[in-house]
């Protein structure tokens, strides 16, 4: 009897899966449903080879639970697949849905002669700000500002656009990464804040139409793909007044500020040049160049711009009133030009394609940091870290002393060894006994035919070597005992740690001829994993390249791009397998 309802229970759940896999050839091709179709097929032809027996047995009853658990695993695989592929799938769509032609529209209309330079509380900036709150409309998003409404009216005739998009986790939908722009520019440009020439329309295209048309683009996009976290889209007004729209919004804000854990300025993003952009407040938040650059290699529909992560925090914007509270930010920016704040600022002269990059680069950047489950923490240090200490951070370390203290003409394949051209004074060379017209044939018996391998012997021979020369006329061959300076070295790469990225390392030094020096690893490159492990922050003097055979497989960062290299062993020198 048991075995009988197993039976008819087992056919029903075959039957179920079979029926949902045909109906499956049929569904939208943006769902993948072959595996339902396949299970059914596979365990319908298990049905017809089992044969149905009224014995009851162990091994009946454990081939049942077998099968049927298999069914149900199957289903539920093919459910949370199908979940996700319609998740990346509503993610692509929302990042393809970021589009050059929407953005162009946007900066047209709110750089037109129309809105009269969009200044604070004049009728143009009002005329903005209509357009604005339509827009939020027809997105379908409802009002962040006072009382429920789109505005926050504020001074006199002065109103920030807000809006919220819901987050779409119950845990953390109470949190808030606020993405601002101000859609104010100047007007007809006065004295206090115009280049010139005033009394003509100040249209401010990419000050800062292209930052608004950007966040109009994001706002649709994280409606068709929300995050975990609520959004707060910040249109702020009165920016060149002195920062007058996020200055009110800080000192009366429409949600808690403590709820407001990261806050994302878009100012003047319309000039791409070269695929190069500056992101500044990247100290003020953990691990954020570290996020910014895995984010940029990885970028869905648009190729990896060329960061320049700007350490200067001023108050030029409207990040700085959120920076001053405590909140973490960052702002892309696409760099000064001679148009900035003149009526030549104009709508043709934006880079829509450059504008969708950096944008889709930002929804992205968002969707990233929303995947933590922590929000990122403000850095109080970011204060005292200036483009200057920049500087000093990035200055590669000296060079080592030279070990041998020799130059010698350069070659590329010579069996005759390498030509000395000068013996530095009181160098462990001189002190051997080198000179000036030597020939070294090899170093520790090891042939040396060309720079990489003299490079390479230097470097990395133990401090008592032997070296063999061709001397003089008759070409008298000499083996001469020099005593090296310093340590060898293995690998020839020098790195120091950077407090705001843990889980990466700068390069501080590169010695020439090494294996690092090979690989193309240049000092301020940022690496990020070796042997596909990711580096692991406060190893204190550990050395993570200790003991590890060659070949050595390295990721590592410049200017936000990912890059893969090999450091690998010359054969010609044999290596003592030390640290550097
Ligand atoms: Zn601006």
């Amino acid at each position: 009897m048991i075995v009988s309802i197993l039976d008819i229970l087992l056919l029903v759940a075959s039957q179920i899966v079979v029926s949902r896999g045909r109906k499956s050839a049929f569904c939208s091709p943006l769902v993948s449903c072959d595996l339902p179709l396949e299970a059914g097929l596979l365990f319908s032809c298990m049905l017809r080879a089992y044969p149905f027996s009224g014995v009851i047995t162990m091994r009946n009853c454990f081939i049942h639970f077998v099968i049927v658990a298999g069914i149900f695993s199957q289903i539920l695989t093919s459910f949370s697949a199908r979940a996700e592929s319609t998740s990346q799938n509503r993610m692509n769509h929302a990042i393809s849905g970021i589009s050059s032609a929407d953005l162009k529209t946007h900066v047209d209309t709110l750089a037109d002669d129309t809105f009269e330079g969009r200044a604070a509380g004049t009728r143009g900036g009002r005329a903005a700000a209509g357009y604005l709150r339509q827009q939020l409309i027809s997105i379908g998003l409802k009002g962040a500002g006072e009382n429920g409404e789109f505005t926050q009216p504020f001074r006199r005739g002065c109103q920030n656009i807000l809006a919220i998009v819901p987050g779409s986790d119950p845990a953390l939908k109470d949190e808030v990464i606020l993405i601002g722009a101000h859609y104010d520019h100047v007007g007809y440009g006065s004295r206090r804040n115009s280049y010139g020439p005033t009394g003509f329309i100040h249209n401010g295209a990419d000050d800062n139409a292209s930052g608004t048309a950007a966040l109009l683009e994001l706002a649709e996009a994280f409606t068709t793909y929300p995050c975990r976290r609520s959004i707060l889209i910040a249109f702020w007004d009165g920016e060149e007044q002195g920062l007058w729209g996020s200055k009110h919004f800080i000192a009366n804000p429409t949600f808690p500020l403590e709820k407001i854990k990261m806050a994302l300025n878009l100012d003047m993003v319309g000039r791409l040049r070269n695929n190069s952009l500056t992101i500044y407040g990247t100290r003020t938040w953990d691990s954020a160049r570290t996020l910014l650059s895995s984010v940029n290699s990885s970028m869905v529909s648009s190729e990896p711009l060329e960061i320049i992560f700007d350490w200067e925090i001023k108050p030029n914007s409207d990040h700085h009133p959120f920076y001053k509270s405590g909140i973490p930010y960052f702002m892309p920016h696409t760099g000064l030009h001679d148009d900035y704040h003149r009526p030549r600022d104009d709508a043709h002269k934006i880079n829509s394609v450059g504008l969708e990059s950096v944008a889709r680069f930002t929804y992205q950047t968002v969707l990233e940091i929303d995947q933590l489950d922590a929000a990122p923490t403000f850095r109080p240090l970011s204060k005292w870290e200036t483009p200057q200490a920049k500087h000093r951070f990035e200055l590669p370390l000296q060079p080592p002393e030279k070990r041998l203290g020799l130059r010698w003409a350069s070659v590329q394949n010579s069996k005759n060894g390498l030509f000395v051209t000068s013996v530095d004074r009181d160098s462990p060379a001189a002190l051997a006994g080198v000179a000036r017209g030597d020939r070294v044939i090899a170093f520790n018996g090891k042939a040396v035919t060309s720079d990489t391998e003299m490079q390479h012997a230097v470097f990395s021979s133990p401090a008592s070597s032997r070296i063999t020369l061709h001397r003089g006329k008759d070409d008298s061959e000499k083996i001469i005992d020099v005593t090296l300076r310093g340590q060898p070295l293995r690998l020839g790469l020098s790195w120091r740690q950077d407090a705001a990225n843990p889980n990466s390392a700068m390069v501080s030094r590169v010695i020439s001829g090494s294996p690092a020096a090979a690989s193309g690893l240049l000092p301020a490159d940022r690496i990020h994993s070796i042997n596909g492990k990711a580096w692991v922050a406060d190893q204190g003097n550990q050395n993570p390249f200790l003991g590890l055979p060659f070949p050595i497989h390295v990721t590592y960062e410049r200017r936000g791009k990912l890059h893969a290299t090999v450091m690998s062993a010359n054969d010609s020198v044999r290596l003592d397998p030390q640290g550097d």
